[in-house]
């Protein structure tokens, strides 16, 4: 059975075009530094980012990873969203293998950290307090509802954080969903910032792999990391081509996942039992709960959501996300609300 796959944009896979350029992919040792494919992407990143240079990791997990840990000495401390996926879903990895230390602070409910909380959790110098050393943004928001941070917001952040000598790492795993959405330049949302990370796997569609950005000398500790932790992937080259066809033809297509996330909101509106978690969807998730009256559980709607070729993301005992992505269509949308629509009559 074809599925309408809406548990998450990770399920994406390649195109027809990413594969043919894996197949004709020109590679070479990329630990010797001798990958073209490699190198063509990680300048392409680094350009559409507004930095010096770029990484190509295997992961989004191992781009903050690295790129944490190149801001930061063990013992330090990052401030964090108690939200962010940094925070709930890397397995601790910055406080495990960096010895990093994190100060959470609630995540507001479009995804920011508050100026004045972030002020309050800078230490002071004082033998007792770890040393306060980067700031963690995270754009589009994944816990927050795929909420975006605007390039004002950013801004403030990191003139605050400069001018107190702290760095600003932005998690923008999405942050060209967050660009389409403000109609901006992704440059725009990481201009500011010393380091960002963006995956090419979700709404971009490549199979695998992130990329890290920032100055060349950052971008030199985080190579030296990322070989640490086994992320010198030799003739990886075969999975950055499908990385430069996902920077060169899906980052400006977005948008209609936003779309077609509205759409799927408001025909998901008139169903009766089903309560959506934001008026207009920010991005291309859709948060959902069960209203009081419905008996079954999320998981049960969702056992015959998947019944009727719906599959679903459950979030909670009575919650849901859905996320849109290239492989959903018009079809795939109305398909939806029809099977909602069926299973909870
Ligand atoms: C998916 C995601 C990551 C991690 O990416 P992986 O490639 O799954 O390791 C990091 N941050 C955010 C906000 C994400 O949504």
């Amino acid at each position: 059975m074809e599925y309408v796959d809406l548990r998450s944009d990770t399920v994406t896979k390649p195109t027809p075009a990413m594969r043919e350029a894996m197949a004709n992919a020109v590679v070479g040792d990329d630990v010797y530094g001798e990958d073209p494919t490699i190198n063509r992407l990680q300048e392409l990143a680094a350009g559409m980012m507004g930095k010096e240079s770029g990484l190509f990791v295997a992961s989004g997990t191992m781009g903050n990873l690295v790129g944490v840990l190149a801001h930061c000495q063990r013992g330090d401390e990052v401030i964090v969203g108690n939200k962010a996926h940094t925070f709930l879903y890397e397995a601790g990895g910055i406080s495990v293998l960096g010895g990093v230390h994190s100060c959470q602070l609630p995540n507001q409910p479009d995804g920011s950290l508050a100026l004045e909380d972030i002020e309050n959790a800078i230490r002071p110098d004082d033998p007792h307090d770890p040393i306060t050393r980067l700031i963690c943004l995270e754009n589009t928001h994944n816990r927050c509802g795929g909420t975006f941070q605007s390039p004002e917001y950013i801004k403030r952040v990191s003139k605050f954080a400069h001018a107190r000598k702290l760095f600003v790492h932005l998690d923008g795993a999405r942050i060209f969903n967050a660009a389409a959405a403000q109609q901006v330049n992704a440059r725009e949302l990481a201009a500011t910032v010393d380091s960002v990370t963006f995956c090419l796997s979700k709404g971009l569609c490549a199979p695998v792999g992130s990329v890290l950005c920032g100055s060349k000398e950052y971008i030199r500790k985080a190579l030296r990391l990322r070989k640490m932790v086994g992320g010198g992937m030799r003739q990886a080259g075969i999975l950055a081509a499908a990385g430069i066809v996902a920077l060169e033809t899906m980052t400006g297509r977005l948008s209609e996942d936003h779309a077609r996330a509205r759409n799927l909101a408001s025909g998901l509106r008139e169903v009766p039992g089903l309560v959506l978690g934001q008026e207009i969807p920010a991005t291309n998730m859709v948060f959902l709960s069960l209203d009081p009256l419905v008996k079954s559980k999320a998981e049960e709607v969702a056992d015959n959501l998947k019944e009727h070729g719906i599959l679903v993301g459950v979030t909670g005992a009575r919650s849901f996300r859905l996320v849109l992505h290239y492989w959903i269509n018009d079809i795939g949308v109305d398909q939806t609300i029809t099977a909602f629509r069926s299973v909870l009559h």
